[in-house]
Formats: C-alpha cells, sequence, structure tokens
C-alpha cells in the first residue's frame, strides 16, 4: 500500500509500505479520509517527542473495513467506520470504568514517542481494534466523520460541566475547538453563550454558530494581562491555555460557578488562588473524550453541530508533505486539512 511516511523530522515520503497485519480482535480500515491534527504538524519537527521516525501520522479518520480478524463481531467488510484516535487497552482500571481517555496503556493511533510506535492513518489501511470502532450514519460523509474527534474533545468538555437548563456561558477562545464547544453548548441548551477571541471572522462564526453575545479582545491586552472581563456567568470554558486567558476566564464566572480548562498551551500558569477559593469555583480539566463518538456522530448527522465549515481543503495524500507545510507555516485561514489515500 502507500503511505505518507514522515522519514526524517519535517521530511515526508510516499512510499510502498507492508499493510498492516491484523489481530484477532482487530480490523483493517480502507482509509478514505484522515485529518492532520495540530499535533502532528507541531510534532512532525520533533519538538514534541512525540513524532520520532520514521512514522505514519494520522489518528482522525474515516473509512471502510475491508478485513475482518478472526474474533470481531458484528462487523462486516464494507461497513463504514470511524475510530477512536487513541487505542485504549480495555482492561485495566481506567477502561474498566470507561474513562478510556485515562486508560493507562493508551496508544496514540500514527504517534512514535519512544515507549511505543504506533503506524496511523496516513495510508491506505489502518489497522484498529473492534472495541474502538463506530458506524458512521448513511447522511454523512468520511470527510465529516473523520472531523468527529474534534467534535469529541467539545462533547467531552461540555459534558464535564455542571450545566443546568438555559445556563450562561462564556468560551474563551474560538478557534476550531471553541467553536465545537459553542454549537454543542446550544445543543445543549444554554442561555446565554458569549463567545471570545481576537479574530473578528471567528467571532462571526461564533455568531453564527449560536453564541448570543460576542467580545473582542486586543492582543496587546492578551499580552500584558490586563484583560477585564467580569459576567458572572454560570460556566466558563476556557479553550485556549494562556495565563491571562486562565484568568480571564476565572473572572468570567459567578460565585460557586466552573471553569472547564481545555486548553493548554502553556504547560504551568499562575493561579488566583483566592478568588477561586474565596468564591468557591469549580476548577474542571478534560481531556480527550471518552466514548462520546456515537453522539457527536449523531450531532454531526443531525446538523446540530456543523463541521464542514472548518474543512479547508481535502486533497490526495500524495500533497501530504507539502500541506503540511503550509499548516507549519501557519497560513491565515487554513483550519482542517483532510488528506485522501
Ligand atoms: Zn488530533
Ligand atoms: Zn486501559
Amino acid at each position: 500500500m502507500k503511505a505518507l511516511v514522515l522519514k526524517e523530522f519535517r521530511q515526508f515520503a510516499l512510499e510502498d509500505f507492508p499493510v498492516p497485519a491484523i489481530q484477532a480482535d482487530e480490523v483493517l480500515v480502507r482509509v478514505r479520509a484522515c485529518g492532520i491534527c495540530g499535533s502532528d504538524v507541531h510534532g512532525m519537527d520533533g519538538s514534541s517527542g512525540r513524532r520520532i521516525p520514521p512514522i505514519v501520522m494520522g489518528h482522525e479518520a474515516a473509512g471502510t473495513i475491508a478485513e475482518i480478524g478472526s474474533e470481531v463481531t458484528g462487523w462486516k467488510k464494507g461497513d463504514r467506520v470511524t475510530f477512536d484516535s487513541t487505542v485504549s487497552c480495555g482492561v485495566c482500571w481506567y477502561c474498566r470504568r470507561g474513562e478510556i481517555n485515562l486508560c493507562d496503556n493508551r496508544r496514540v493511533l500514527g504517534v512514535s514517542c519512544g515507549e511505543y510506535r504506533r503506524h496511523g492513518a496516513f495510508a491506505e489501511f489502518v489497522a484498529v481494534p473492534q472495541r474502538i470502532l463506530y458506524r458512521i450514519p448513511t447522511n454523512i460523509t468520511y470527510e465529516q466523520a473523520a472531523m468527529v474527534e474534534a467534535v469529541s474533545v467539545a462533547v467531552h468538555a461540555v459534558e464535564r460541566t455542571p450545566l443546568t437548563l438555559n445556563a450562561s456561558v462564556a468560551v474563551i477562545g474560538t478557534g476550531m475547538i471553541g467553536l465545537l464547544v459553542v454549537q454543542v453548548l446550544r445543543a445543549r441548551g444554554c442561555g446565554e453563550i458569549i463567545a471570545v477571541d481576537l479574530d473578528d471572522g471567528k467571532l462571526k462564526l461564533a455568531s453564527r454558530f449560536g453564541a448570543t453575545q460576542t467580545v473582542k479582545v486586543h492582543a496587546d491586552d492578551l499580552q500584558k494581562g490586563t484583560l477585564r472581563f467580569t459576567t458572572g456567568v454560570d460556566a466558563a470554558f476556557e479553550v485556549v491555555g494562556l495565563p491571562a486567558t486562565v484568568k480571564m476566564a476565572i473572572d468570567s464566572v459567578r460565585k460557586g460557578g466552573s471553569v472547564t480548562l481545555v486548553g493548554n498551551l502553556k504547560p504551568q500558569v499562575e493561579l488566583p488562588l483566592q478568588a477561586v477559593v474565596t468564591r468557591e469555583l469549580t476548577l474542571i480539566g478534560t481531556c480527550g473524550s471518552a466514548g462520546e463518538y456515537p453522539a457527536c456522530l449523531d450531532l454531526i448527522a443531525s446538523g446540530k453541530v456543523n463541521v464542514t465549515e472548518f474543512i479547508s481543503a481535502t486533497p490526495p495524500l500524495a500533497e501530504g508533505a507539502q500541506w503540511f507545510e503550509r499548516l507549519y507555516a501557519g497560513e491565515k485561514g487554513l483550519m482542517k486539512v483532510l488528506l485522501k489515500p
């Protein structure tokens, strides 16, 4: 089969690669679309230590089943599927509680980090265990299905947050994940949804996706940490991960409110400890998703969550290297690029 192989840091080759052998509990998926994730773009230069060459990256994919392992039940060749980006072990303490995103033995598809190397879906075929497979609704495309991982991050964040009907919320940072959080909050029955960002275009999209109010902040304030944003919402979602925006999220909630932390650009931020303690705030970390894919696929299928808006291009796998470079350069306006093997 053909695969897009990261040969050296920032150096790709489209080459012949062995079709992965499947275990008894695995299926072989013929990949139809696979998204380039930010973690792939930042990983390809070696800075994250999680894409050590040679590796076939790619963990946001959809396709059809081409082959079935001897112990697989309930699936057949030709079924349209997507799968978790992470292979959870299914047997550890966390997996048995359904907290598969916290699995002790998790292996992300398309990652090589020294501890393991698991080839991913920038290839014609990828092998995945049955326990992470999900059926794609008939009315959505492979491209839409490949966006499910991003939707699941937003859904998981919202699911972890205590929200009553008609709750007021703020979403700090409206990149793709922030915009998905806005859409999921609307579907979740929130009342006031305030979107906050630096970028007018993204705020405009936020309004279209259900934000009832937008707040534009300025880069200077962000840098100086002089942002003031105090509204007293029930819950804030921080989808950036910088000191100033974390502070802003904490400032924006009412006494007894909650702040859900999704962004993690910086490994460490300063915490306004007394504000959190004396106002009895709840801080919630959230990472990935834990089996929310079926709900996410339904949200896409029913049109309650729009993912098509985020798909910037769907080039063939052969053009992968140049699209990686364009994303690496931070080309403005590029959101999700899906490669088609
Ligand atoms: Zn990803
Ligand atoms: Zn596990």
